[in-house]
């Protein structure tokens, strides 16, 4: 089955490639030609997956699923959440998100965050959404080199390494992506 996943996210895109069966053929945006800027305008990670999925169903006449995801932090009220990538204004810089987060939590002995997933499939005139939730804490300073985004100064519950210490097939196995993306799968296998 051929299924666009709706990302220019070349870390995401070997991610899911990584934990699909081969009976997926993904296909990412440039392989259907498209290279629109689809903007995430929604005010929930739910209603930004929805965004993209439907532009490319629309627009392009596939199946498609999109996702999106949030770094939730509980003594900043599920901040920075939707807004993760910019979080510290635009262009996005992780380096720099990174850096306003630590600030932030600075005097703050709640370190509990969690990153949420969700993901929204179209498929034959259908929609479907799934979520992954991967709980943990933010690090005081940052650890390990791997990984994307907030990785560096996140450690999943559990664990004593940072998302960024483990290889994409460890964190895989745990993270919110993982997680929101096996329910995908899972899905997709008895999807008739
Ligand atoms: P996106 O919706 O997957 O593009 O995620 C939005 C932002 O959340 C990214 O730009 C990253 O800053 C952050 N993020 C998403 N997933 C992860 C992850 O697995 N590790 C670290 N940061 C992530």
């Amino acid at each position: 089955m051929k299924l666009v996943f709706a990302t220019n996210n070349l870390n995401k895109l070997k991610e899911v490639q990584e934990m699909l069966p081969n009976s997926i053929k993904l296909l990412s945006l440039k392989d259907i030609n498209c290279f629109d800027e689809i903007d995430e305008t929604e005010i929930t990670l739910e209603g930004n997956a929805k965004l993209k999925a439907d532009y490319i169903t629309h627009n392009f006449g596939y199946n498609c699923f999109a996702d999106d995801t949030g770094l939730e932090v509980e003594s900043l009220s599920g901040k920075p959440g939707v807004y993760s990538a910019r979080f510290a204004g635009e262009p996005a810089n992780s380096e720099k998100n990174m850096q306003k987060l630590l600030t932030a939590l600075e005097n703050k002995t709640n370190r509990n965050a969690q990153f949420r997933t969700a993901i929204c499939l179209n498929i034959d005139e259908k929609q479907f959404l799934f979520e992954g939730i991967c709980k943990g804490k933010i690090l005081t300073k940052k650890q390990g080199k791997k990984g994307f985004g907030y990785d560096p100064i996140f450690k999943p519950q559990g664990f004593n390494q940072s998302f960024a210490e483990m290889t994409s097939s460890e964190k895989n196995r745990i993270s919110h992506r993982g997680i929101a993306i096996h329910k995908l799968v899972e899905f997709l296998k008895d999807f008739k």
